[in-house]
């Protein structure tokens, strides 16, 4: 499976940026997930949650945020955010693009340890 494979990269990259943090006890890892990176979001919750057990990491929670797909539309020269992954149109004048410019990404981007409460920002990586 995919995504399990997926899961044990997120779980060893958090376990290192925590080291590099001084987070003791990781309470929850942020992260984003484009559309259009063909991975399944509930299987790699379940997997994150399979992976996890015995870990440093234990108990922690995967967040993950939906990044839409943005588009650079030709016609209107602008970005435009999809409202649906297909087609593949500007929304706003129905011209076809291919030019995507986000929802392909899969980024840890924060972890929130316990004792401070507070998100920490790590030095963002695409898988
Ligand atoms: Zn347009």
């Amino acid at each position: 499976m995919h995504e399990l494979s997926i899961a044990h990269s997120l779980v060893e990259l958090a376990m290192e940026s925590s080291k590099n943090l001084e987070i003791k006890r990781v309470k929850a890892l942020y992260l984003k997930l484009g559309v259009l990176s063909g991975v399944v979001k509930e299987a790699l919750e379940f997997s994150f949650d399979v992976v996890v057990q015995g870990t440093p990491l234990e108990g922690a929670k995967l967040i993950i945020e939906d990044v839409p797909i943005t588009v650079f539309c030709p016609d209107c020269q602008e970005a435009q955010v999809l409202p649906e992954p297909f087609p593949m149109r500007c929304p706003v004048c129905g011209t076809k693009t291919g030019q995507v410019l986000a929802g392909r990404e899969m980024e840890l981007y924060a972890l929130e340890g316990e004792e401070e409460n507070a998100r920490t920002n790590i030095e963002s990586k695409n898988c």
